[in-house]
């Protein structure tokens, strides 16, 4: 890459290796893994019909974790009858207090094994154990909890209405957050009285897997979450099936589109949470330090895997200098590397073919003009990893603003007057979400409410609760998950 031209260009960095940590690796030693994953459908693991099954690997080391059952038309549809049949006899009969009871069951059972999960996440994802143990994990029992206390109080949430369960969902569910995109989607569905099928991502299956194993002993009754695993063929089996009430989907626009496309004309309800190209908006009245650190936070800790994470940054003209200095300081103090390691900040990339399209979209960004500047961190010789990487001279028509990379590719321009930032940041096909730093309240307020964007943080970015909503504008999606938003989306009014 064009790595002679970057370093010349780049400022003198005065903070090289100051943070040089000793290796802290989490053990594995308190996990247990099975060399083989079935079905887990109707309370039991079953072997699939397709009788095949695919690997799952460790990204940071390339090594098989796994074999996973991969589920064809015939393994769908067994699961989706399950929850029918778990549907009309158990679930949809059960008092909301009832329902209550188990979903909070699983939420501590969730915080019991925390570490498990944390470690395991990080394995099979490649993402900081830092994220998975601070950020995944208790978010993900924090879901179970919120929605645990709603479920016997539906008549409160959306009161007149008489409220109603759907039936059965279908859940298909990204490989960025595995586990907290399962509670995302199953703890609401459940509460409101549903059933489920839910499928992980094909590179990331394990933590629902053991979701699956934990639900199992909850003694949640057989068939009310089947998690079924496979590709993109066994996702298009679940939004093709017609006995699903509701299809909620988290991933690419493309796919989103696919499965809009598929549902066009069906009754299925469908929520879609798709991509992002978040704009940072940085203020010269801004407290810089922290800005700075909000975007490394937004676009470099969890390799840029996260569908709202600030891919551009705007920043006045006045302070974009000392930004860009001070960003460029800060990304050699990242530590990347071994996902295990607590001194961790950035992990490896999640697949092969991921790093292959952030490597791809990279170039572009290149040969369309901009300047690129990477960390000059060493990377492990095995596995997919990406340095941190910024890019400026880029125009708002350039590839790297407008498309999302999904990868720790931060693309920065400047702006003059407070119109010009809004009208850059809401200048591209998404409208996920969207972070403004300022000292003024009232330009919090002013520009906020004029980004086209469903998520907005204010001093602040990537923080997530089960009480907020979480959606997007335009290509970003369809509908909003969190909070009574995310619950209405599972009942009929
Ligand atoms: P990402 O960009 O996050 O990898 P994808 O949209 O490719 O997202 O995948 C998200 C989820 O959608 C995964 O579980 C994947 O297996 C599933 N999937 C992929 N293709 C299809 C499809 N045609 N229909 C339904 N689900 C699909």
């Amino acid at each position: 890459m064009a790595k002679k031209k970057q370093n010349k260009r780049a400022p003198k960095l005065k903070f090289s290796n100051k943070w040089a940590y000793s290796a802290a690796p989490e053990s594995t030693d308190h996990i247990e893994l099975k060399e083989k994953y079935d079905l887990f459908i109707n309370g039991k693991f079953v072997k699939p019909n397709s009788k095949k099954y695919f690997t799952t690997i460790n990204p940071a080391t390339e090594k098989k974790i796994a074999s996973v059952a991969e589920a064809n038309e015939s393994d769908v549809d067994k699961a989706v009858k399950a929850a029918r049949k778990a549907y009309d006899n158990t679930w949809s009969k059960m008092p909301g207090k009832e329902r209550g009871k188990y979903l909070y069951r699983i939420a501590r059972m969730i915080q019991e094994r925390a570490r498990e999960f944390s470690v395991i996440e990080s394995m099979d994802g490649g993402k900081p154990i830092r994220e998975s143990r601070d950020v995944d994990v208790p978010l993900a029992a924090a879901h179970f909890f919120y929605y645990a206390g709603w479920a016997d109080k539906l008549n409160y949430a959306f009161p007149g209405v008489h409220p109603r369960s759907m039936g059965v969902a279908g859940q298909i569910i990204p490989w960025n957050f595995p586990l907290l995109m399962a509670a995302w989607k199953i703890a609401p569905a459940l509460a409101a009285g549903n059933t489920v099928v839910l499928k992980p991502a094909e590179t990331t299956p394990l933590t629902a897997l053991k979701l699956a194993e934990l639900i199992q002993e909850a003694e949640l009754p057989d068939g009310i979450v089947n998690i079924i695993t496979g590709a993109g063929r066994t996702g298009a089996a679940i939004t093709a099936h017609p006995q699903l009430n509701k299809i909620a989907f988290t991933g690419s626009t493309d796919v989103g589109k696919i499965i809009q496309n598929a549902l066009a004309g069906t009754d299925k309800k469908y929520t879609l949470e798709l991509g992002g190209k978040a704009a940072n908006i940085i203020f010269e009245d801004a407290s810089i330090d922290m800005a700075v650190e909000g975007i490394i936070n937004g676009i470099f800790f969890n390799q840029g895997h996260v569908c709202c994470a600030g891919s551009r940054l705007l920043v006045q003209e006045s302070v974009a200098e000392e930004v860009i200095h001070k960003l460029k300081e800060r990304m050699e103090t990242l530590v990347v590397g071994d996902p295990l390691d607590k001194n961790t900040d950035v992990g490896a990339i999640n697949s092969k073919e991921q790093l292959k399209k952030i490597k791809s979209l990279v170039k572009i960004g290149i040969n369309e003009g901009g300047n690129c500047y990477q960390s000059s961190c060493s990377v492990p010789a095995k596995g997919f990893w990406f340095k941190p990487t910024i890019f400026t001279d880029v125009a708002q028509s350039s590839t790297i603003v407008q498309e999302e990379i999904f990868g720790p590719v931060l693309a920065i321009q400047t702006f003059r007057t407070v119109e010009e930032a809004i009208e850059k940041a809401n200048n591209t096909p998404y409208g996920l979400s969207g972070g403004v730093w300022t000292d003024k309240g009232s330009k919090i307020f002013n520009v906020t409410g004029k980004l086209k964007a469903g998520v907005m943080w204010a001093n602040t970015f990537n923080k997530f609760d089960p009480t907020s909503p979480f959606g997007g504008y335009k290509e970003s999606g369809v509908g909003r998950e969190g909070g009574l938003h995310g619950l209405s989306a599972y009942v009929h009014v």
